[in-house]
């Protein structure tokens, strides 16, 4: 199973056949085939091992930690991924993002606040869900 990942919002969305955008709407994308994918702005492909998955939700506890699974992040260069966007070039922060401030402190050079709208806000927001911040 594909996804993507935003470094921006955080947000993590399934690919489907049709086009997805993120919270922010700087990262989108779709399935062009039961393989392949198509993905663009800052998205950062995203693999779950289906199997492994599978393997978890069937051992899912009563209580105690959850069951693990093998979930990847997928080369900049992959054969099932056709990145029209930037995210193949984004430059992550390292420890400074690994010790908490997910959503402050992910990006290098501090990217975010600033940064243009793609036209894919526009696309998956036809109407209300402002956000703000
Ligand atoms: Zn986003």
């Amino acid at each position: 199973m594909k996804l993507i990942f935003c470094p921006y919002c955080q947000d993590v969305l399934k690919l489907l056949a049709e086009r997805r955008a993120c919270e922010c709407g700087r990262s989108w994308g779709n399935y062009v085939d039961k393989r392949r994918a198509s993905i663009g702005g800052s998205a950062v492909p995203l693999g779950f091992d289906n199997e492994s998955l599978v393997s978890a939700l069937e051992a899912r506890p009563q209580e105690g930690s959850g069951q693990r699974f093998e979930a990847f992040v997928i080369a900049v260069s992959a054969e099932s991924i056709e990145d029209v966007g930037s995210g193949g070039g984004i430059q992550f922060r390292g420890p400074v993002a690994r010790a908490g401030e997910l959503v402050a402190g992910l990006l290098a050079g501090g990217g975010g606040a600033g940064d243009k709208r793609t036209g894919a806000a526009a696309m998956r927001r036809s109407g209300s869900r402002g956000r703000k911040g």
